[in-house]
Order: C-alpha cells, then structure tokens, then sequence
C-alpha cells in the first residue's frame, strides 16, 4: 500500500510597524535586552490594550493579496498558556473570529500550477524571547519582542509534497516583500514557519493523525523535515506502530525530527474573548480601496516581463524574484532594447556576483544605463566580450559607469582592419603545426589560433572578426597549397 503526504503550513509574519501592537513601544530589532517595554507589553495591572492601526491595516492587506474573505467583525481572544516568555500568561490572540479567511494562492511547482487554500490569517502579538545560557543555572527573557504585531496565515492541507510547501513559502514571501509589509528576515525571525503533516493510504478521503513541525528557521529546514517526517511516518505505520498527535522538534544537524510535546488541543488554551478590547467592524468600503491600492504582486510582474519582452517564463521567474531586478531589467532594456542580452547579463554575470558576493539585489547599487552603456559598446564591436565581462565586474567594484572606464583606459577593440590583418598574419607565422592541423580538417586548431590571436591582441579584439580573418587565410593558403 502507498501513502499520501498531507502537509497544511502555518506562517508567522511580523509586521512592519513602527510601534507593538497594542502599545506604543518600539520594535526596532537587536536593541539591549528590555529596553522597549512599558506597563502594557509586561502584562502589569490596571492597564489596557489599544490596537495598533497599522498593524491592523497591514494585515487587511495580506489578506486581500491573499483574495481573503475580510471578516465584517473581528476580536480578539486570550490564548491561555503558562511560559516565561509570555508575561501576562495569555497571548491576545484571534479565535473565532479571525481578521481573514477563504483565501487562496495558486503556486507554480515543476512547470504546473498548485491552488493552495488559505485557511484563515488573524493577528496576534509575539511572546518575549528566553536566553539560556549553558555556564548559568538559569535563563534570561527579553521582552522587547513580546507585543510585536504577528499575522499567522494558516493555509487549508492542501499541499502533499515538500518541494509544494517550499513553492508555497517562496511565493508568499515574494507576496509579503512586495505588499511591504514585513522584512521577511528569517534570520531576525520576521517570518516564522510550522508545519504540519500526516500520511494516509493512498485514494482516502480522511485525514490522518498530524505531526506538527516546529523549529524550522529556513525554506529548505521546512523541506527536510517533511521530507524525513513522510519518510518516518511510513516506516511507522508499515511497522504497525500508531501515529500519535504530537509536536516535534527538526534538529537539522541530525538530521531528524524529535519529539517535543504531545499536541495540544484548542481546549488547553480555554480560548475567551479579550474583554479589553471591543470586537472591530470592518468597513467594506476600506477593503475594497486596500484592494484597489494593492501593488502588481510577483505573479503579475512575471507575467507582464514574460509578455512585455518575449521572455522565457524561466527568465521573467528570476528576474521578477526581486522588485529592484525586474526595474533594472526594465530601465536597462529602456536604453538598450534587446531584452534577451539584457537579460543574460543579469541573470548571470549580476546574480552571479551578487551571489558570490554575499550581496542582496534589492539592495545592490547598480546603474541601468551602465549595464545599457557596456552592451552597446560590445555590440558596436567597441569592445571584445572577454574585456565587457571585466569592465562589468569592474564597475560593480568600483561603483562606476563602464562607459568612463573605458574612456579613463582605452579599453578600445581593435577595429582597424589592417591592424587585426598583421596580427593574424604573425600567428600563422608561428603556429604552422596548428595551421597544418586545421587544414587536415582538425576544427579545434582553428579555436587554439584564435585563441592565440586574442592573447596578442591582449583580449583587445573581436574574436569573431578573428576568425572569420583566420578562415578566410588558412583557406587561401590551403587552396595554393593544393
Ligand atoms: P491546530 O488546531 O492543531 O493548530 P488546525 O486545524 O488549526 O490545527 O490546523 C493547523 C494546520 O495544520 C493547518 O495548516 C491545517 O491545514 C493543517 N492540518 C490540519 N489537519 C491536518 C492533517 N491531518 N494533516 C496535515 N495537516 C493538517
Ligand atoms: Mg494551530
Ligand atoms: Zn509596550
């Protein structure tokens, strides 16, 4: 009998707003430990929550991105567990009555595209963070993070494979980086993933027992733990052994999942309306305008590159990854406009230094009309493409245009007809065996006497125009040799 994965994803995202959720405090990242903390966000007595605007608006935009049904009435609730972190002993959470639900994101896995049902995304606040430290006999918490607005988005189990939860977690993210509503720093812990998974013999209709996976702190720890957690669940259910409800725990260095507690029940939380804030109505008009003044989402962005210049959906997928690339791209073609070259150029010599240079491109400084001014010149055949290559990664270096470096050096090809005739000339002088070879019929030597030719012109030339010249030579002198 062959089972069926089912994985449903829950995804955190910290908000970006200035101040917590319910109080006025701070939420900048890394400040000293307690520093952003007042009588709200400690949980003291006598104080009360205020809901932070932004936050609510923030996630109103999700949520229409995410073609949500926006509730009419929201609240919020009070999700009881006992935990240092959490100061007041409940978290303000939402229950049944979540800010958003119905929504769907359809994800693009091996070539065919994946509806994935969105369950429901509500707001809550963040607990603190506990420190513990292995030479202490104690622990430490920071309570700078607890209030700190979250959206959970819950989406329905929908997906069956790791690589389908991967694809689901790369597309979100690209949604939340383009809606601007979250740093997305994983690192940081601005987005935050669990996942849940159950296997079932093939072809039923019933769900399974569910494991849910926590501590995944990247895309790929989320793949590897499904992909261990099907393959245990399997080993499991063949060897007769039940699989119980629980929540484990991925050690990627491992690599397994272990278990951490046996799973709650929403019961154990003894869920109550938060009596210190009132339910909110939400104004249909203010959804529609969140609808209307939403950016063009990844999906469209890669699309309009696709159809706008022609591109390979490959092209337009790497190039729409970040805002800043899909501009640069954009703005470039503007001044030289042959996309696919454009393309090229970015998708391997920029990704490919960025990327070894550790460097975002949503952050990289790099100028569309350098990109256009190098391309024009190596079309004009100005330059030869062995020195554009090093211009490019020169001007990254260096932050400046290749068209001023050129003209600071005189990287100039060498155009002059006479000049490349003489050069080809005294390689043939001095490579008579490779001649030989060539004229035998060996189509290598012809690449080796080029190559030649290029090192004496100190990359200086066009190596097709050296070509066609060597050709035409060697079949001139192989016809008076005959
Ligand atoms: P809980 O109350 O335990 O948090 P939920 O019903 O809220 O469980 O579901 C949490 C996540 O788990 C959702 O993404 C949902 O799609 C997914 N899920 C629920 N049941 C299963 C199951 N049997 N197998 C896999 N995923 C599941
Ligand atoms: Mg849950
Ligand atoms: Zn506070």
């Amino acid at each position: 009998m062959t089972y069926e994965p089912v994985i449903g994803l829950e995804v955190h995202v910290q908000l970006a707003t200035a101040s917590k959720l319910f109080c006025g405090c701070p939420t900048t990242f890394g400040a000293p430990p307690n520093s952003q903390t007042c009588p709200v966000c400690l949980g003291l007595p006598g104080v009360l929550p205020v809901l932070n605007q932004r936050a609510f608006e923030l996630g109103i935009r999700v949520a229409v991105a995410l073609e949500c049904r926006v509730a009419e009435t929201m609240k919020f609730d009070r999700k009881q567990y006992f935990y240092p972190d959490l100061p007041k002993g409940y978290q303000i959470s939402q229950y049944d009555r979540p800010l958003a639900h119905d929504g769907h994101l359809d994800v693009a896995v091996n070539g065919a595209m994946k509806p994935v049902r969105i369950h429901r995304a509500h707001l809550e606040e963040d607990a603190g963070k506990l420190l513990h430290d292995p030479n202490e006999p104690f622990s430490y918490v920071d309570f700078n993070r607890a209030g700190i607005p979250l959206l959970e988005i819950v989406t329905e189990p929908d997906l069956r494979l790791p690589e389908e939860a991967y694809a689901y977690l790369v597309e979100l993210k690209a949604i939340l980086r383009a809606l601007g509503v979250s740093n997305c720093n994983m690192e940081e812990g601005s987005l935050r993933c669990d996942a849940n998974i159950s296997l079932r013999p093939a072809g039923a209709s019933a769900l399974g027992p569910k494991v849910e996976i926590k501590n995944l702190n990247s895309f790929k720890a989320v793949k590897d733990a499904l992909g261990f957690e099907i393959e245990r669940q399997q080993r499991a259910i063949e060897g007769r052994q039940t699989i119980v409800q629980e929540t484990r725990l991925w050690n990627a260095r491992a690599p397994a999942t272990e278990p951490m507690r046996s799973k709650e029940e929403a019961s154990d939380y003894r869920y109550f309306p938060e009596p210190d804030l009132v339910p909110f109505r939400i104004d249909a008009p203010a959804v529609e305008a969140a609808r209307r003044a939403l950016p063009e989402l990844p999906a469209q962005h890669r699309q309009r590159l696709a159809e706008t210049y022609g591109l390979s959906a490959y092209d337009a997928g790497v190039l729409a990854q970040s805002r800043a690339l899909g501009a640069l791209f954009e703005q470039a073609v503007a001044q030289y406009p042959k996309p696919k070259p454009v393309a090229n150029w970015i998708m391997g010599d920029l990704l490919g230094y960025l990327n070894a240079h550790g460097q975002d491109p949503d952050t990289a400084a790099f100028q569309p009309a350098w990109l256009a001014h190098l391309l024009q010149a190596l079309d004009g055949g100005a330059i030869s493409g062995r020195t554009a290559k090093a211009l490019f990664v020169e001007s990254l270096e260096r932050q400046r245009d290749p068209q001023e470096l050129m003209q600071e050096r005189d990287v100039r090809q060498i155009v002059d007809a006479g000049e490349l005739e003489r050069l080809v000339d005294a390689v043939v002088a001095e490579h008579q065996k490779s001649v030989a070879d060539y004229q035998k019929g060996k189509a290598n030597a012809l690449m080796f006497l080029v190559g030649k030719c290029m090192e004496r012109a100190r990359g200086q030339a066009n190596p097709q125009q050296l070509r066609t010249i060597l050709e035409r030579k060697l079949t001139i002198s192989r016809e008076a040799a005959l």
